[in-house]
């Protein structure tokens, strides 16, 4: 966890958001600037910086994000009509909140 995090702060309930789900490893909540009909954040609680970040121990960690963010797109009812998944790596990949999330996008 890092003090000055906006999704730490979210994760630990410190910061308010649009949570749809949250379990023991991930939290789901709307992006709040979205640029597609549905745009969810699906956030590691685990602190890490970026993809770059990434290590053997976080597998789990990534595969829950992956099949949360599948799931949530059957909930958004987006599934059957498709929908983008983005991981924005460090500044010059657009990334501007430096702690690990996939953008989930679609209902366009
Ligand atoms: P990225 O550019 O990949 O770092 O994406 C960060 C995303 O977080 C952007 O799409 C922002 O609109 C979104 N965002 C920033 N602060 C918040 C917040 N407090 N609640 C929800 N979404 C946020
Ligand atoms: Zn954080």
């Amino acid at each position: 966890m890092e003090e000055h995090c906006a999704f730490c702060e979210i994760v630990r309930g410190e910061k308010s958001a649009d949570i749809l789900y949250q379990d023991e490893s991930v939290v789901v909540f709307k992006d709040i600037r979205p640029h597609a009909p549905v745009h969810l954040l699906v956030v590691p609680r685990k602190h890490i910086r970026s993809m770059n970040d990434l290590t053997e121990g976080d597998k789990d960690v990534v595969f829950n994000m992956i099949l949360k963010a599948k799931e949530m797109a059957r909930e958004q009812s987006i599934a059957r009509s498709g929908y983008r998944l983005v991981f924005n790596v460090e500044r010059g990949g657009g990334q501007v909140i430096f702690h690990l999330h996939l953008h989930l996008l679609g209902g366009w």
